[in-house]
Order: C-alpha cells, then sequence, then structure tokens
C-alpha cells in the first residue's frame, strides 16, 4: 500500500482545492482497513492492540483527508463513523 499522502485527483490533498476543504481523518499504519473520525477512537486503540501484540509495534496515526489515496480500499469506522468519500 502506498502511504504517499496523494488525493484521488493525483495531487497531495492539502493543496488540492477539491480536497483540501474535505473532512480530516486519520488512518493508522497496519492493514486492518478502517479510516477514523478521531484519533480518540476506541477502534483505533482495538487496532493498535491488534498489531502490537502480533508485531510488537505501535502504529503511527496519520492524519489525511476523505480524498486522500491513503484511504483507498479503506471503509468508514463504525466506532466514530466519519464521512465517506463523495
Ligand atoms: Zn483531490
Ligand atoms: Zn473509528
Amino acid at each position: 500500500m502506498n502511504l504517499d499522502d496523494e488525493c484521488i485527483h493525483g495531487l497531495p490533498p492539502y493543496s488540492c482545492t477539491m480536497c483540501k476543504n474535505s473532512a480530516a481523518v486519520f488512518v493508522t499504519d497496519g492493514g486492518w482497513g478502517k479510516y477514523h473520525l478521531t484519533t480518540d477512537c476506541p477502534g483505533i486503540a482495538s487496532g493498535q492492540g491488534l498489531v502490537t501484540a502480533r508485531t510488537g509495534y505501535v502504529g503511527n496515526i496519520h492524519r489525511t483527508t476523505v480524498g486522500s489515496r491513503k484511504i483507498d480500499g479503506r471503509d468508514p469506522c463504525l466506532v466514530c463513523r466519519p464521512p465517506r468519500r463523495s
């Protein structure tokens, strides 16, 4: 998975006029496939717990936007309910 922050329009989301005003969301390193509205989400902690138990490594949290390629293939978290990509 490519973690370079690029939006669905091929630009850095913070400079893309279509994406820079879109909602900020958070993703973590690792493969459980969700994105989150808040870093306080219990879903992040449980995901990190799973990865930590498996690898001994706590995933970093990355701030991004709904338009970012970083959330390609990820589903909105069912706990904190971030906006879906429109
Ligand atoms: Zn964009
Ligand atoms: Zn969440």
